[in-house]
């Protein structure tokens, strides 16, 4: 079978169709899964994109690019090539592209979890016979609690905040996640600011998504005592910075997939850690995987060894596809730090316990050397050391498991 999408200089394309899917350098006709800045780039001469992403797309990319909307599920003929573009429930308008010729069919994911999330609508599995797909939380450690708990968890912070006479300062990422967390928690707790960046993007969302009241942090330096009781949700790039002085006496929380592992929440010093993520979990890599009953898996950005190697040992026909795709927005900067950071640390453990575990993270993805026994015994091992990083203390620190026994 030819392939049908391939990893160029430009990003994905697609021969027969002449365009490119997410392309990291201008193209003449480029499709695009969702507005996150490491998927949607300028100086394209055409976009094409799901309706309800265009208002983010323009807002990121500007007013005046060439940008056709489709509906989820419409189908389009590119030069012969059938393209329709579908859910994939990873921040509003955010799409998997559907790709089929002469009856064989590809899909390319794009980012997608199956969480549901009120902000966009539901990820839809898409049979095909290759499913070319992301991997940034392809680890077995990393699996989501669910939404309810994590919502509860917030309020409860922001609740005992507030009593205290705290502000409630919560980092997350500004599209997508900051909208999310608007709508799941519990906005009669208390009054709700925004970092500039968040909020922009919040007039972008209110088109199409009620989202409760929210003020933008005035640009003024001065500490005030109107953000005791608030919660305030701004960038992870703020933290350290002397954006948050104003606050006065504030608790300090980060919600991101990547507070799944103890030593990441350590490492960013924040009061508490939210494990919320709008990525797949690895049991919903792997379903979803499942899912779309391809013969032939492609993964992208991630822990792609890890990922291609379970799948390798499971039978399927499973490839690391190289991109320049990254985290999210704030998301390259912070979390591929933290991805990096992450990989090192579990890199000194396995070098401290089998140097035969660092030497699998380290071989070639390309290679299609079968996985022996040996191989399998490493896999396990790197997997288990990942596992014994995770954090299993729930989201309470010691230091407020305290306060709640008073
Ligand atoms: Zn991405
Ligand atoms: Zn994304």
């Amino acid at each position: 079978m030819s392939e049908m999408i391939v990893a160029t200089k430009k990003g994905l394309y697609c021969e027969k169709g002449d365009f490119y899917i997410d392309p990291w350098r201008p193209v003449a006709r480029a499709v695009i899964t969702h507005a996150h800045s490491d998927h949607a780039r300028i100086g394209s001469n055409s976009y094409l994109c799901a309706a309800p992403g265009v208002g983010i797309l323009k807002h990121r990319l500007g007013e005046n690019i060439s940008v056709d909307a489709v509906e989820y599920g419409e189908r389009k003929s590119i030069n012969g090539v059938d393209v329709s573009l579908h859910p994939a429930g990873h921040i509003l308008g955010s799409s998997q592209v559907r790709v089929e010729y002469q009856g064989e069919v590809w899909v390319v994911s794009g980012d997608y979890k199956i969480q549901a999330d009120p902000t966009c609508d539901a990820f839809e599995p898409i049979q095909c016979h290759t499913f070319i797909t992301e991997s940034t939380f392809g680890l077995p450690v990393y699996s989501w609690p669910e939404d309810r708990e994590v919502f509860e968890s917030i309020n409860n912070w922001w609740s005992k905040n507030k009593e205290a006479g705290k502000s409630s300062l919560l980092l997350c990422y500004s599209l997508g996640k900051a909208q999310r967390i608007l709508k799941g928690i519990d906005p009669s707790i208390g009054p709700i600011f925004t970092h500039g960046a968040i909020e922009a993007l919040n007039q972008v969302y209110r088109y199409s998504i009620g989202l409760p009241h929210t003020q933008h942090v005035p640009l003024t330096k001065q500490a005030s005592n109107q953000y005791s009781g608030a919660l305030i949700l701004a960038p992870p790039a703020v933290l350290g910075s002397a954006w948050i002085r104003r606050f006065g006496t504030v608790s300090t929380a980060f919600a991101s997939g990547w507070m799944r592992i103890r030593g990441m929440k350590r490492r960013y010093a924040v009061d508490r850690g939210f494990i919320l993520s709008d990525h797949a979990d690895w049991p919903a890599l792997l379903s979803t995987i499942e899912a779309t009953g391809a013969s032939k898996v492609l993964v992208t950005h991630g822990y792609t060894d890890i990922l291609v190697r379970y799948l390798r040992e499971c039978g399927k026909d499973a490839h690391t596809m190289s991109t320049n795709f990254q985290g999210e927005t704030e998301e390259t900067v912070v979390e591929e730090q933290l991805r990096v950071e992450f990989a090192a640390l579990s890199q000194d453990s396995a070098q401290q316990d089998d140097e035969s575990a660092t030497k699998l993270q380290h071989s070639n993805p390309d290679e299609t050397q079968s996985i022996d026994e040996e191989g399998s015994e490493q896999l396990s091992l790197l997997l288990e050391l990942n596992g014994e990083s995770a954090d299993t203390s729930d989201t309470v620190p010691d230091a407020e498991k305290d306060e709640e026994q008073e």
